[in-house]
């Protein structure tokens, strides 16, 4: 059998950890199988490595950004390499490049283009593990670039679809995929398995877990994942096309802060304003989600809208400078805000879904600001103050005591 394994910074963080690391594929290899092992950068070098630059230049290109922060991962995967060689096994450590990784220009968020596996094919022959280095690859002027922030995650989903690999397991510092962030509410619990599609939403919506491209790849290429601890044996949970329906018909709560909505008061009522308002924002790469357009009330109507909080200053630097253009009467904007999200393939089914989450907040006086939908997500905007809270409230509506039980029936 062929595995890929992905190790997350933190379980590769310290000698220690890379030797617990270490043993962990030298067992996979002992019982016959092949590994090609994925790394990240130990603990949080690459923020240390961003920050260094910082110092240097607050401004770095982003060519030479990504050539410092790719080192971070060279680092890791030549040290597993020493630490399987003083266990006794071959074990060869490949960069970006010598794993055949061709990526888009863009730095700093380049999309992987192709790989060439010859190299990986040729040292499993000689029987050796492969370490690859994350995140990593090279442009078409054979530049070195990254993936975006997580980006191991993608290298090894993309690695188990070409190689057509097994197993592809994605070690961390949890023991799989939560219902909410286990940090904020206490009673999360663990999953057994989840589809694409919802880790794809909760992945977007702000899950941290796995990298939204590399849930993308997965989906694409059918490439079964699981994601558990590299600290304990415990089993983890399977992300696939088709997961067992939650009997809560939800699987999981994401919160996400990045987030602040801009409200244009007074646009004129008539054909093209949203156009030109959103064409101006697109033009700049502004992303802009949860959309709310008034009724008209005779020759004006109010747009609000959601961008990130790091588009934020440019989005209203846009829209006031374009103010007479646009015509509109005000603007305003709210960066202390968050967006709750539950997500479940089960939701597509089952009405009474929307109505028990509103339930759950207005039993907690939390007044809901905008409301987003898709098949299988429902969104809310709330006040930040009393985002930990909601999502505890709503957590426990669904998940735990006798509402669980009301939704099963
Ligand atoms: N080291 C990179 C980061 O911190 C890539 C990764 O960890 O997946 O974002
Ligand atoms: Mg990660």
């Amino acid at each position: 059998m062929l595995y890929v394994q992905k190790f997350g910074g933190s379980s590769v963080a310290n000698a220690e950890r890379v030797f617990n690391v270490a043993r962990r594929i030298a067992d996979t290899y002992w019982k016959g199988n092949q590994v090609v092992a994925v790394l990240s950068a130990q603990g949080d070098t690459t923020d240390q490595l961003i920050q260094k630059a910082n110092e240097i230049n607050p401004n770095p290109s982003k060519r030479e950004l990504d050539m410092l922060m790719s080192t971070g991962e060279q680092q890791s995967v030549a040290l597993m390499a020493m630490a399987l060689q003083k266990l006794g096994l071959n074990a060869v450590s490949l960069t970006g490049r010598q794993i055949g990784l061709r990526s888009s220009s863009t730095h700093g968020a380049a999309h992987i283009r192709s790989i060439d596996p010859e190299r990986i094919y040729s040292e499993l022959e000689r029987n050796n593990i492969v370490i690859a280095a994350g995140f990593q690859g090279v442009n078409r002027y054979d530049d070195i670039t990254t993936l975006g922030r997580g980006g191991s995650d993608t290298t090894a989903v993309a690695l188990a679809a070409v190689l057509e690999a097994d197993f592809c397991e994605i070690y961390t510092d949890v023991d799989g995929i939560y219902t909410a962030d286990p940090h904020v509410v206490k009673t999360a619990r663990k999953l057994d398995e989840i589809s694409y599609d919802e880790m794809l939403e909760l992945a977007s919506l702000g899950a941290k877990v796995l990298a939204t491209r590399s849930v993308e790849l997965a989906k694409k290429y059918q490439v079964p994942l699981v994601v558990r601890s590299s600290m304990s044996d415990a089993e983890g949970t399977i992300v696939k096309e088709e997961a067992k329906v939650e009997s809560t018909y939800i699987s999981g709560l994401a919160m996400d802060k990045n987030v602040a909505s801009i409200s244009i008061i007074g646009i004129r009522n008539e054909p093209g304003m949203a156009y030109k308002m959103f064409s101006l924002l697109a033009k700049r790469k502004i992303i802009v989600d949860i959309i709310l357009q008034s009724i008209g009330r005779g020759a004006t109507k109010d747009i609000a809208f959601t961008v990130t909080k790091n588009d934020l200053p440019l989005a209203v630097k846009l829209l006031t400078d374009n103010r007479t253009k646009l015509g509109f009467e005000d603007i305003s904007y709210d960066d202390r805000i968050v967006k709750v999200s539950v997500v479940g393939a089960g939701m597509a089914s089952h009405p009474g879904v929307a109505s028990m989450l509103f339930e759950a907040l207005y039993a907690g006086g939390v007044n809901i600001m905008m409301i987003s939908t898709s098949e299988i997500k429902i969104s809310v905007l709330i006040d930040e103050r009393e985002a930990e809270a909601a999502a505890n409230m709503v957590h426990d509506r669904f998940f735990t005591g006798s509402a669980a039980i009301d939704a099963r029936r």
